[in-house]
């Protein structure tokens, strides 16, 4: 049948667009039509919806779309749809309207040129609402916003920890950890030509800090942390790793004339004065350098803290470089501590003894044990010797306590050979009068009254004008043990120990008797001291009695008690037994023993 075929097309046709409206429908699509040349537009009811218009018309005035957009993309969306008909191309747009209740949509807008069948240029568009999409964007938008801001966050936050851990709260400067770090990168770089390491240490830094205050100590270290970053080249890096320490690594210098260069140069910013609130604060720096100096040296920091203990001991405001004998030098004292504690252990530590004669009577008045380390290979040693490593090594205490109880044992010898045993006096140093065992330690041994003086420096007394110290001064004098001042007018301000201490005798210092005889000088300052002494009623020991000239004018100047090599060299316990014993062979010739 001829007809069928039109109408299975037209039957088509209608399906075709059914499928269509309801695809429309369900999509919420509108369509427009617009002929470009008349002011008006077709609407389906689905356009009207999308605009909330409430009307149904399918002609609508083109100002009902103008008069709904949204006044900031207004220009915009015209612009764009004036674009495509000149282009008489694709129109793609995207814009908010307003509804009539005033609420804000987004719309999306697509349409197609076309001529009409009556030669009209037209444009079939298609629109439909996508502010759930917008809106879900900026939704989307803003929470990727708000993670990122988080993730930036924890990222700072782990750099700010990161860096607490690596960095010096106070002057912001890397820590010795970070120094490390640094210091091991350079190491394994094949770029690194020269590598040093300068060790600093702030001279008066604990005065300023005991005096000044702690803010006073901190402002000195920022301000030497800010001229320091400033005295460093940029092959450079500086740390604080104590106190008042500051280690700086260099690299890819010149040579050892630009270390010292730089090494000065940081000394002198350093030694420029601090304003703190009124006052003005200064102090010195020592510093500590060694480099790699062609070798491959992998201890730098040790040897620069070697190097920094050198200039402290040299007096300060130093620069001093690691050297080998340094090294060498070091190596040796502390083979020389290590032995010493071994001898100790093997009461190797033995007094010698000096006697000390009455002035007048020359009678033996008293004896002065003075340590000598008998060495199984190296002989009988004197304090010369050991006293300074003992000191650096903390054995200085140790030393007395065993000249004390060598002593001990030597009186209960000779009294047991019958001898009627003078007074002793042993040495004590600084330590071990700060040891705070010692009178427990002291009150065990039950010293008889009057057997035993303590000489003690003057220095003591002015480092440190304790009063606990002074305290337990005053409680070994109730232990009848004399209290002596060694080394009277060595130097330093002695009347404060005299007063303080109101000891039972002073020691004038060897020095100020060795030109006793010729300097008429001398002589004055003896007689003053012993005027003063018997003013309060101090006796006086002249000690460094040489000659019988300066026993004479020593007696005369009305010095109590002489000891010296003129009267008598240090010997050991067995000599002095023969002077003082009555058992023994040889009665009390003065100047007995050897060195
Ligand atoms: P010091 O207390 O001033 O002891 C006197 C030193 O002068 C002794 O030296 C003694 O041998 C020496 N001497 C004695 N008569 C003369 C003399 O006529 N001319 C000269 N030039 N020197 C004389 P030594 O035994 O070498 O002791 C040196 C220092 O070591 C002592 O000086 C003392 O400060 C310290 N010392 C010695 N034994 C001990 C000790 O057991 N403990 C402590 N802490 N220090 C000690
Ligand atoms: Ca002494
Ligand atoms: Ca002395």
């Amino acid at each position: 049948m001829p007809h069928n075929k039109p109408t299975r097309s037209e039957r088509e046709f209608q399906d075709l667009l059914r499928r269509l409206e309801l695809a429309l429908d369900a999509s919420q699509i509108g369509v427009w039509e617009h002929d470009v040349r008349k002011s008006g537009i077709v609407w389906d009811a689905q356009m009207h919806r999308l605009y909330q218009t409430g009307e149904t018309s399918r002609l609508v005035p083109t100002s009902i779309w103008e008069n709904a957009i949204h006044p900031d993309d207004r220009d915009r969306a015209f612009a764009e749809f004036d674009d495509a008909i000149a282009r008489r191309g694709a129109y793609n747009s995207e814009f908010r309207i307003i509804w009539p209740n005033g609420e804000i949509r987004h719309m999306r807008s697509r349409a197609h040129f076309f001529v009409s069948e009556d030669g009209a240029p037209s444009f079939i568009g298609a629109e439909w609402d996508v502010t759930a999409d917008v809106e879900l964007a900026a939704e989307l938008q803003r929470q990727r916003l708000v993670a990122e801001a988080r993730a930036k966050a924890l990222e700072e936050s782990n750099a700010r920890i990161e860096h607490a851990a690596e960095h010096d709260y106070l002057t912001g400067l890397p820590n010795r950890r970070l120094l490390d770090k640094r210091l091991a990168e350079l190491h394994g770089n094949k770029s690194v030509s020269s590598l040093a390491v300068l060790h600093l240490d702030l001279d008066q830094f604990k005065q300023i800090n005991d005096s000044h205050g702690h803010s006073a100590g901190d402002t000195v270290l920022r301000a030497a942390a800010l001229r320091i970053t400033a005295g460093i080249p940029a092959d450079g890096m500086v740390a604080r790793v104590g106190g008042d320490e500051f280690v700086i690594i260099l690299w890819n210098f010149a040579g050892r004339e630009e270390l010292d260069r730089i090494a000065s140069d940081l000394q002198r910013r350093l030694g420029k004065k601090i304003r703190f609130g009124q006052e003005l604060l200064q102090s010195g720096t020592s510093i500590g350098v060694a480099w790699n100096n062609g070798r491959n040296a992998r201890n730098l920091l040790t040897e620069s803290d070697l190097a920094l203990f050198q200039a402290k001991k040299l007096g300060r405001n130093r620069i001093e470089f690691f050297t080998r004998q340094l090294q060498d030098d070091i190596q040796s004292k502390r083979r020389l501590a290590e032995e010493l504690r071994l001898g100790l252990e093997r009461r190797e530590i033995v007094p010698y003894y000096q006697i000390q004669l009455d002035a007048k009577t020359r009678e033996i008045a008293g004896l002065e044990a003075l340590a000598r380390w008998i060495h199984p290979e190296k002989g009988v040693l004197s304090p010369a010797v050991f006293l300074k490593v003992a000191d650096e090594n903390g054995l200085a205490a140790e030393i007395d306590a065993a000249i004390l109880s060598r002593v001990l044992e030597d009186r209960l010898d000779w009294q047991a050979q019958g001898a009627v045993v003078p007074r002793v006096a042993v040495n004590i140093s600084g330590p071990r009068l700060f040891d705070p065992g010692l009178l427990a330690n002291l009150e065990a041994l039950k010293i008889p009254s009057g057997a035993l003086s303590f000489e003690l420096v003057e220095t003591i007394f002015l480092d440190d004008s304790d009063d606990r110290l002074v305290a337990s001064i005053e409680r070994i004098k109730q232990m009848g043990i004399d209290i002596e001042i060694d080394d009277f007018g060595s130097g330093h301000a002695s009347l404060i120990g005299l007063a303080r201490l109101r000891p039972k005798r002073l020691k004038i210092d060897r020095q100020l008797v060795t030109d006793i005889v010729g300097s008429k000088e001398q002589h004055r300052v003896v007689g003053s001291i012993v005027e003063i002494a018997k003013a309060l009623n101090v006796e006086v020991i002249a000690e460094g009695v040489e000659t019988e000239g300066h026993a004479e004018v020593l007696t005369a100047i009305g010095c109590d008690t002489l000891q010296g090599y003129a009267l008598g060299y240090p010997a050991p316990a067995a000599d002095i037994a023969r002077l003082i014993a009555p058992r023994a062979l040889n009665h009390a010739t003065p100047g007995v023993g050897g060195r």
